[in-house]
């Protein structure tokens, strides 16, 4: 691979959605990738997938690659396939739902043990989805944060209906990655699939201090030559076929 091959692999993050079905991981894609939210709930079967571009900096163009997971993969036997090559992995809850905060134990855990045998160290983070409906909220905030300093993650409230920190929480994740100071992150064009140009550029503050984010290793060129060689595109679903009759 030339250098300049090399240069464009380094600049594809692959981000990955996991949690329970119902939590809002296809909303919170929609939301920071088309602008959009719908009220309509249609589960997702095996992952759904969004792509967009941010800029980095002043010149540094990043592509997102999002791999939206249907809840049901956590008994399923393609979650390592799905996984594989993260950059960056949310554990998505609700947090007007105690069940699917519950099940993210379940989640990391099953998660952690693929990242071994995978040999990989993504970021991780949890997302409490549906902070615009605080009144109806299960899930005490103290309750998360202790959870989450317990799994060594960053724990953040979130709302795909109003947009609230998505933009931001994915952009701090994606921009230590690249070392890049959260404030240099800027957007560009984004699509999907069958999607529209729109971008979210909500942003509040996260729910815990900036110093418990995990260190983000920088994608280095060794890393890099590693996935070209153990999987064609790691990024990308072999086939929408494929992809779209899983489970
Ligand atoms: P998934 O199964 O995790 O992908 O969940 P979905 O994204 O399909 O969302 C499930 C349901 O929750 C849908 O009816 C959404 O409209 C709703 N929902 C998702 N995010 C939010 C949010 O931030 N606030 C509110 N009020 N509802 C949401
Ligand atoms: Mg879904």
């Amino acid at each position: 691979m030339s250098d300049s091959e090399e240069e464009l692999f380094e600049k594809r993050i692959k981000i990955v959605f996991v949690g329970d079905s119902g939590a809002g991981k296809t909303s919170i894609a929609t939301r920071y990738c088309n602008g959009e939210f719908t009220r309509h709930y249609s589960p997702t079967a095996g992952v759904d997938f969004f792509l967009k571009s941010v800029r980095l900096g002043d010149s540094k163009n990043v592509t997102l690659y999002i791999w939206d997971i249907g809840g049901l993969a956590l008994h399923g036997n393609m979650l390592d396939k799905y996984i594989f090559g993260a950059h960056v992995i949310f554990f998505v809850y609700d947090v007007t739902n105690m069940s699917s905060f519950e099940i993210l134990e379940t989640w990391i855990e099953t998660i952690r043990h693929l990242n071994e045998i995978l040999d990989m160290q993504p970021a991780m983070a949890i997302l409490g989805n549906k902070c615009d409906i605080a009144h109806q909220r299960t899930v005490k905030s103290d309750k998360s944060h202790k959870f989450a300093i317990d799994n060594g993650m960053p724990c953040y409230d979130v709302s795909a209906r109003t947009g609230e920190s998505i933009g931001a929480r994915i952009g701090d994740l994606v921009a230590q990655i690249f070392g890049i100071p959260t404030t240099k992150i800027g957007e560009r064009g984004l699509q999907r699939s069958t999607g529209q140009d729109s971008i979210d550029r909500k942003q509040s503050k996260p729910t815990l201090q900036q110093s418990t984010l995990p260190m983000v290793q920088k994608i280095t060129q060794k890393q890099a030559k590693k996935l070209k060689k153990t999987a064609s595109n790691p990024m990308l679903p072999r086939s929408k076929s494929s992809v779209c009759s899983l489970q």
